[in-house]
Order: C-alpha cells, then structure tokens, then sequence
C-alpha cells in the first residue's frame, strides 16, 4: 500500500485546508505556496493512481468540469486578467505530489511569471515528431 500523499488527507479531513468549492467528484482548495493570488488546486475524489497517466478518465471528469465552472468565478474574484490551467504530471514535468490534481493560476498583467522558453526544432523535426505520436495514438 503506498504511502498517502498530502492530498489524499485533505480529501479524508485529516489535513486542514482553505476548500473554496466541492462537489459529488471534485474538491477544490488554496495552494499553500501560491504562484499568484488565488492560485487553486482542484483534485478529484474517486479512485485515482499517481498523476494522468494512471486514473481513469472517469475519476478525471469532474474535475475537468469542476476547473470549468469555477476557474472564470476565481479569475473575477481576484480581478485577473487571465489564468493558466497547468497539470503536472511526472517529476520531470515538476510534479512534487503524487496524486492528481490541476492548478488554477490566476494572472495579472505584468505579473513577472515568464513564459516556458521555446526550444529549437525544424519543420522536418516536428514532421518526423508527429508521425511517431500519430503511430502511437493508433496502437
Ligand atoms: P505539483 O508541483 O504540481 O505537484 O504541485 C503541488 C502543489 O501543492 C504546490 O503548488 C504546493 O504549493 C501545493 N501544496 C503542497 N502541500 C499543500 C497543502 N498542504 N495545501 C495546499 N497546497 C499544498
């Protein structure tokens, strides 16, 4: 049985948490070390593995519905101007809590949070890229 991560306890109550919004399958909450004010997670309460990867879309789609109804209710509450939905999934892609959860980041004009940098690649490059993602998706 592996160890319960943080969320999991929030989910259970066993951790206090700032719960902004819940419903039948998702539970939405503060981020203890925002990366912006009203900065959101949103985890799902069914069944769920690690991150994307490993949960079944249905544990998935309450939340997805969830980020859909309150993202634009936090944005106007905090007057953003514009908000990034972000999910890591893996530790490469900054995953530090290994259950599955998306951030709603609220955005403010000028707000210092710079863009991912681009990185080089050619026509030909991205070409070759998508004929092994299209072989992959057929499998
Ligand atoms: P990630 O890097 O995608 O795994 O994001 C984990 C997020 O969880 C980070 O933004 C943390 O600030 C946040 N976090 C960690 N512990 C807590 C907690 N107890 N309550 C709320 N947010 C948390």
């Amino acid at each position: 049985m592996p160890t319960e991560t943080i969320f999991q306890k929030i989910l259970k109550h066993e951790v206090p948490s700032e719960v902004v919004y819940e419903d039948d399958g998702a539970l939405a909450f503060m981020d203890i070390v925002p990366n912006a004010r009203g900065h959101v997670l949103v985890i799902p309460k069914g069944e769920t593995g690690e991150n994307l990867t490993d949960t079944d879309e249905t544990a998935m789609a309450p939340v997805w519905r969830a980020v859909h109804h309150i993202a634009p209710r936090i944005i106007e509450a905090v007057e953003a101007a514009g908000f990034n939905v972000i999910m890591n999934n893996g530790h490469a892609a900054g995953q530090r809590v290994f259950s599955p959860h998306v951030h709603i980041v609220p955005r403010f004009d000028g707000d210092g949070l710079e863009p991912w940098p681009k990185i080089e690649r050619s026509v030909e490059e991205i070409a070759a890229d998508a004929v092994i993602i299209r072989a992959a998706l057929k499998e």
